[in-house]
């Protein structure tokens, strides 16, 4: 019987994931559905319901319901908990259970863009749900040092909070001491989605003190090429764009869902022609 998955969020028509994964059940002969549910804001409950009794199999979950799915579900696993927001459902039986697998996608893109994450000094921009994955990541992957910066101190604060010593916050305004010691910046923010915004927060970076060696890592992915990655490049440096993150996110519940091994390269195909 065809099994049915999705994605729930709002919006959604924008969602690359529909195409990767409908790419992926067809590349390993899954009979599946993925479809995109639109689920405004305060709607969500009711959708969760819709969703157990329709017996949907799985789902991942985007902006803004990823921290609003867990009060929902039936259990949440430690990546979940520890990030603090769930990306994918899988159904147990009658349970539905919630994991993150944006940390383990932000790590293996980093790894696949020949990376080293385990040593080095990594230095995330934001302090949102993109950025905790990361933090979670690299402490996971065994990073030498973790410092979040955020516009908002108190929000850098947050992550110190939840995540312990290993983890130090600063303002966006002190980078110029934090620059020099980083091995791998990431880039966290939604800012570099506009091509406004993103290009004022990178006039704000003092990218010339960044080690020649260091690795820039934007997670936005559309545009491709964010006004952070082009500066990156102009300054010489090694840059990684957003699309490895979602790809390997998305193979790591694709897994979840199918105990078979994801066809990352036709996943990345599938995406790709759609940037
Ligand atoms: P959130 O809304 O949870 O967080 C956004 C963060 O960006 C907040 O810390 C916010 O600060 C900060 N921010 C926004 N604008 C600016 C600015 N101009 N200057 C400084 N900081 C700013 O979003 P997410 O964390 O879920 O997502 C962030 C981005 O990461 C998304 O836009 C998405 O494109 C990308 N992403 C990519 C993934 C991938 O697989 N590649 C996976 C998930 C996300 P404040 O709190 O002060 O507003």
């Amino acid at each position: 019987m065809m099994r049915v998955f999705g994605i729930v969020g709002h919006p959604v028509e924008h969602t690359r994931s529909p195409v990767m994964m409908r790419a992926a059940f067809e590349s390993r002969g899954v009979d599946a559905a993925y479809v995109p549910f639109d689920v405004k804001p305060g709607e969500l409950r009711e959708a969760v319901r819709g969703i157990r009794v329709l017996g949907v199999s799985g789902f991942n979950v985007t902006v803004p319901h990823k921290i609003d799915v867990m009060d929902m579900l039936d259990e949440i696993d430690e990546h979940a908990k520890l990030v603090g927001a769930v990306n994918t459902v899988w159904r147990h039986k009658d349970q539905l259970r919630g994991t993150n697998t944006d940390a383990h996608g932000f790590v293996a893109a980093l790894i696949e863009g020949g990376c080293t994450v385990e040593g080095a000094r990594v230095l995330v921009l934001g302090a949102g749900g993109a950025a905790r994955a990361a933090v979670r990541g690299a402490l996971v992957a065994k990073a030498a040092s973790v410092v979040v910066a955020a516009r908002r101190i108190e929000a850098a604060q947050e992550l110190v909070r939840a995540f312990g010593e290993r983890v130090k916050g600063v303002a966006l305004n002190e980078l110029a001491t934090v620059f020099p010691k980083t091995d791998i910046l990431v880039q966290a923010t939604s800012a570099t989605l506009h091509a406004k915004e993103g290009g004022a927060l990178v006039e704000s970076l003092p990218l010339e003190r960044l080690p020649e060696n260091c690795v820039v890592n934007d997670l936005v992915y559309v545009p491709r090429e964010t006004p952070l990655l082009n500066a990156a490049k102009a300054h010489g440096l090694k840059t990684i764009d957003g699309t490895g993150m979602l790809v390997h996110q998305g193979a790591m519940a694709f897994e979840k869902w199918t105990s078979e091994p994801a066809p990352i390269g036709v996943m990345r195909e599938a995406l790709e022609k759609t940037l």
